[in-house]
């Protein structure tokens, strides 16, 4: 999720609000002000009211946020990369770059966030049973940030993928039966469940309660829920359908390549067009020396076309490239993560073919139509 709003950065990690976090909070300090705060702490102010809710809604944030920088903290001293966290309409979202590739560190990544809401819950309790009983504003605060970090702990523990409870699940199934699609079926099954539950809950609210925002609250977050559950799921038979399948099964053995000396003209009309490839691997003998793709020649004037040579337009070494005997489900993340359309496969320094995304989807499409699974 993109930020649109940037607060800037904690323990390194960047934080950044969503627009639809400002809908939140107004709703929230909203139904603190109106209701939540008038019916338990009567005989208020009704800017106090306002200005309680708002700080409370605010301190709610600070607790979304804490959660998340937990799983964000714990994820970087794993190893994994963490681009930063997000706020939105939901709650919070921590933008980690890796899927977990071993059951212990999905686990601990995922646990991580639940008892870090439990643990805040008991320690503002704490603070509370020392304040003792009152009618101020700041015991309304601490009661609703109890409840809330309390809540938000449990909620996310619910089994149901990809909430934290979910990811915890899986890691368990991962590690006893060892299949990691096995577990994320099972996981994201649960996320589906609950995902309905909730909707069906949430319609209930509505017509019986009459509770309509809360009911409909209820109701988006199943609906988030179960078509979160549902991408994954989807995922899921993608990975199931290649796994097993290296590289070298899928990759184009020949593709057309290209001499570092010759000019754009000649890569175009000689190769590009004639094979209607998207890229050519440029090689110098048998070393790859770079790509040169049609995004690196249409940042080129075609006047200029006969007077440039590849090696100046080219995008040169390092690139990302594959092994030819890398599973190919890696592979696809390498295409997905990095935004590009092709891999050269590489072998001892060696060009030994070009994975593309359209041999991808070709190869995906043809075990489709031929039944294999
Ligand atoms: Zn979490």
């Amino acid at each position: 999720m993109k930020a649109s709003v940037r607060l800037g950065k904690i323990a390194g990690v960047e934080i950044g609000l969503h627009y639809s976090w400002f809908l939140v909070f107004v709703l929230v300090s909203w139904s603190l002000a109106v209701s939540f705060l008038p019916d338990r702490y009567p005989g208020w102010s009704a800017p106090t009211y306002w200005a309680t809710g708002a700080v409370s809604a605010l301190l709610l944030f600070v607790s979304v946020l804490t959660h998340e920088m937990s799983h964000s903290l714990v994820a970087r001293a794993r190893g994994f990369p963490v681009s930063g966290i997000t706020l939105f309409i939901l709650g919070g979202v921590s933008n980690l770059k890796a899927d977990a590739r071993k059951a212990s560190d999905e686990f601990a990544i995922a646990i991580v966030g639940p008892l870090t809401s439990f643990a805040l819950a008991g320690l503002l309790w704490l603070v509370s049973l020392a304040l003792g009983d009152g009618n101020s504003p700041i015991h309304a605060t601490l009661f609703y940030l109890v409840l809330m970090n309390a809540l938000l702990g449990a909620f996310n523990m619910l089994p149901a993928f990809p909430l934290d409870g979910g990811r915890v699940l899986r890691s368990i199934i991962w590690a006893v039966t060892g299949s990691h699609l096995r577990a994320t079926r099972i996981a994201t099954f649960g996320g589906q469940v609950v995902g309905v539950g909730m909707m069906a809950l949430g319609v209930v609210q509505v017509v019986w309660t009459g509770n309509f925002v809360g009911g409909v609250w209820l109701a988006f977050l199943g609906w988030f829920l179960q078509s979160a559950a549902g991408r994954s799921q989807a995922e899921t038979a993608v990975e199931s359908s290649v796994s097993g399948v290296r590289v070298r099964d899928v990759m184009d053995g020949d593709p057309p390549t290209i001499d570092p000396g010759s000019t754009i003209r000649e890569a175009v009309f000689g190769r590009l067009l004639r094979h209607g490839a998207r890229a050519l691997p440029v090689c110098d003998g048998e070393m790859v020396v770079g790509l040169l793709s049609l995004t690196d020649v249409k940042r080129l004037s075609q006047d200029l076309w006969s007077a440039r040579i590849v090696r100046s337009e080219m995008t040169a070494m390092p690139l990302i490239t594959v092994g030819p005997d890398h599973d190919l489900a890696q592979a696809m993340d390498l295409l997905a993560q990095n935004s590009v359309h092709q891999l050269p496969v590489i072998e001892d320094g060696r060009l030994v073919g070009l994975l593309s995304r359209s041999h991808v989807i070709q190869y995906l499409y043809s075990m489709k139509e031929l039944g294999i699974r």
